[in-house]
């Protein structure tokens, strides 16, 4: 008969069950591995049986055939080698087990019969607890990957031998329980440090309110990096499942440091603009999440965005509608998360000082115009907000107001975002910046006098329809802000003032 056991692999930041059979029956001696395992998987026949053996076991000397399923999914890595080992010693009845079904067992098994961390537990972690899966087996190294998750017990191992005696009797090696580890959540950087600002930060508020894209622009050293490094320190803290998000999308990246436990401050990302495609937008030969993936949940700030390729930037125009990225290559089809503020930055004019009083600017229209044009109008398209950051005077580098700290202002913002959690219950969105025509329609009603403002407004500037319906989400983000149920005249007022970008022109 044969014995079945659930082990996991993961595809991109998700989990996916794999059923491990093992049939033994009588025949000229063999052991076959099959459901399109790669190379890595085959590997695994010597180190199972040299494992097992090691560990004071026998290797059964009839034709042993593992299955592994479904069969359509590419299955790569070291992951199995445990639930193999474990169900040839069921099967050959070596060990007798009353049932499996709780149980979710994965691991590498090193020739002499240690179990070694394996890649994945995290999302592979998850996955399992929500298909109801009670017990999980895991080498004892990847204990901190996934003691967060709420709902699963977590074994880990150090050997085949310890798999087996748990199994048994049920009798654990004694191991340090350790803490888990929680990322702080408090920003070390604070708004409470920027001198001066105040309409910026009022912008960034406003921004950070309501999930919007934002723009500043400003001359060299007026501190629109200060600003943007600030803005994390404002944005509502992750919920559980924001936070296991973003630990997954960590956890199965090989190029960031992530030592285990739960992210809990919202990500911020700050590429150069030297970065690759791939670095950006994820994919490569092990397909890994990118940059826009690691910002999920968090911000994305592109400083001196001007600077990054063009066709970089117009690759981060799908994501940024869609809050996903697909990526497809010759190892597969993946997709990531990539629900991220962008945060960019950039001077007005090539020179650096157009429309400020420190210098007079030398470029010539013509040269700004061309430096402003690499910013396409697609990308442009999805900022909602755009701010000046201006060099301090005198008189405010001098002045003594005490300034609100990043906490007083992350109330008012997670007041505003509770807000929009409600209304949006039952629409699949969570903050105004997603709204679609249909919510705008729907959430977004102006009385006669303050669509007056809008039609004026609409009329003298040329708006297009999309800048239109930008205004109206950034009025309702300020409306929610100061808890008004209708969007005010005030409300507009303001968010036509974020559509003034350098020139002082409304676009
Ligand atoms: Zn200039």
């Amino acid at each position: 008969m044969a014995i079945q056991l659930s082990c996991a692999t993961f595809l991109g930041v998700e989990g996916i069950i794999i059923s491990v059979e093992i049939d033994i029956s009588r025949g000229i001696p063999s052991f076959n591995i099959v459901g399109m395992a790669d190379t890595s998987v085959k590997e695994a026949k010597d180190r199972v049986r040299a494992a097992i053996i090691n560990s004071g076991y026998k290797f059964p000397n009839n034709r042993i055939t593992i299955n592994l399923a479904p069969a359509d999914l590419k299955k790569e890595g070291t992951i199995f080698d445990l639930p193999i080992a474990i169900g040839i010693l069921i099967a050959s009845k070596q060990i007798e087990i009353e049932s499996m079904d709780q149980y979710l067992v994965m691991g590498e098994l090193s020739l002499s019969g240690k179990l070694k961390k394996v890649k994945g537990v995290l999302p592979i972690t998850i996955e399992g607890s929500k298909k109801g899966f009670k017990k999980l087996l895991i080498p004892y190294d990847n204990y901190v990957d996934c003691s967060m998750i709420k709902g699963i017990q977590i074994y880990p191992l150090n050997s085949l031998k310890q798999a087996v005696g748990f199994l048994l009797h049920k009798d654990m090696p004694s191991y340090h329980y350790e803490e888990v580890k929680e990322i702080a959540k408090e920003s070390s950087r604070d708004f409470s440090e920027v001198i001066g600002q105040e309409a910026a930060k009022r912008a960034l508020e406003v921004a950070a309110a309501g999930g919007h894209n934002i723009l500043m622009h400003g001359a060299p050293g007026s501190g629109k990096t200060m600003l943007a490094e600030r803005i994390t320190s404002i944005l509502p803290n992750l919920t559980y499942e924001e936070a296991l998000d973003v630990t997954k999308i960590y956890s199965v990246h090989e190029g960031v440091n992530y030592e285990g436990g739960l992210i809990q401050r919202r990500p911020f990302r700050s590429p150069h603009n030297t970065i690759t495609e791939v670095a950006l937008v994820g994919g490569g030969r092990n397909l890994m999440p990118g940059e826009i993936s690691l910002a999920h949940n968090g911000v994305l700030f592109l400083d001196e965005i001007l600077e990054f390729k063009k066709s970089l930037l117009q690759m981060l125009r799908q994501p940024l509608e869609d809050r996903t990225i697909k990526i497809t290559r010759n190892a597969g089809t993946v997709s990531y998360p990539s629900s991220f503020m962008l945060v960019a930055a950039l001077n007005p004019c090539p020179c650096g000082f157009y429309g400020t009083n420190i210098k007079p600017c030398r470029c010539s229209d013509y040269e700004i115009k061309r430096y402003i044009g690499k910013l396409s109008g697609p990308l442009l398209d999805r900022i909602d907000i755009f701010t000046q950051v201006n060099p301090l005077s005198y008189g405010e580098i001098n002045c003594n107001i005490k300034k609100e700290s990043s906490k007083e202002i992350r109330e008012r913002v997670e007041n505003a975002r509770t807000i929009q959690v409600e209304r949006f219950k039952s629409e699949n969105i969570k903050s105004n910046s997603e709204m679609k025509q249909k919510h705008i329609k729907k959430y977004c009603q102006i009385n006669n006098k303050t669509s007056k403002i809008l039609e004026l407004a609409f009329n003298k500037f040329h708006l297009s329809t999309r800048v239109y319906s930008r205004i109206l989400k950034v009025s309702r983000t300020i409306a929610d802000i100061e808890g008004k149920e209708n969007i005010e005249e005030k409300h507009i007022i303001e968010a036509l003032n974020y559509r003034k970008f350098i020139n002082s022109e409304i676009i």
